[in-house]
């Protein structure tokens, strides 16, 4: 192997890595719209979704009815909550294909798009199964798994982890008594 060839690979990779960041962060943004510890859902609002694609430079929207469905489908397929309902209907959305210099890429022509070709991006290079949603009912974020065998379950130890560790304490020791 040439040093050329590893020296053009070196720089690629680093794109990647960072088009994956950008993919991640952009993807948990989204799942993240509706906040349980806050009460509050971003897709309750057209002012207030249209906020969030213009303020992530994502330009148009895209319809919110079909923004809510698409992300609690989502949520759904990374929740690990037993009882929340199987995703039953298949939903479509149209995400461009284009061409840049002759190598197809997925692109978006609004925020919606944009965020399932994001998806579909951490799909194919295997990072959407370290996309997760925190189990304590009242915090319920997604999150990101970054431990070496993917084995987080919640959004922050110090936080939702210990809380869990001290409840379940509790009913242990209720249930002693
Ligand atoms: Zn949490």
């Amino acid at each position: 192997m040439n040093s050329r060839a590893v020296a053009d690979r070196v720089p690629a990779n680093h794109a990647a890595d960072q088009d994956a960041e950008r993919d991640v962060e952009l993807v948990l943004a989204f799942l993240n719209t509706c906040d349980a510890e806050a009460d509050t859902d971003v897709l309750d609002s057209a002012d207030q979704w249209r906020e969030w694609s213009t303020g992530r430079g994502l330009g148009v929207a895209g319809e919110r009815g079909a923004a809510r469905r698409i992300r609690d489908a989502m949520r759904g397929a990374v929740s690990y909550d037993p009882s929340a309902p199987a995703p039953v209907d298949t939903i479509t959305w149209p995400v461009p294909v284009v061409l840049h210099d002759g190598v197809p890429v997925l692109g978006g022509h609004d925020a919606l798009g944009t965020v399932l070709a994001a998806s579909v991006h951490l799909v194919h290079t295997g990072h959407w199964n370290r996309i997760k949603i925190c189990p304590a009912d009242d915090c319920l974020w997604a999150f990101y798994d970054r431990s070496r065998n993917k084995s987080r379950t919640w959004c922050s130890m110090r936080v939702c982890g210990n809380r869990e560790k001290a409840r379940s304490w509790r009913e242990r020791h209720a249930t002693e008594s």
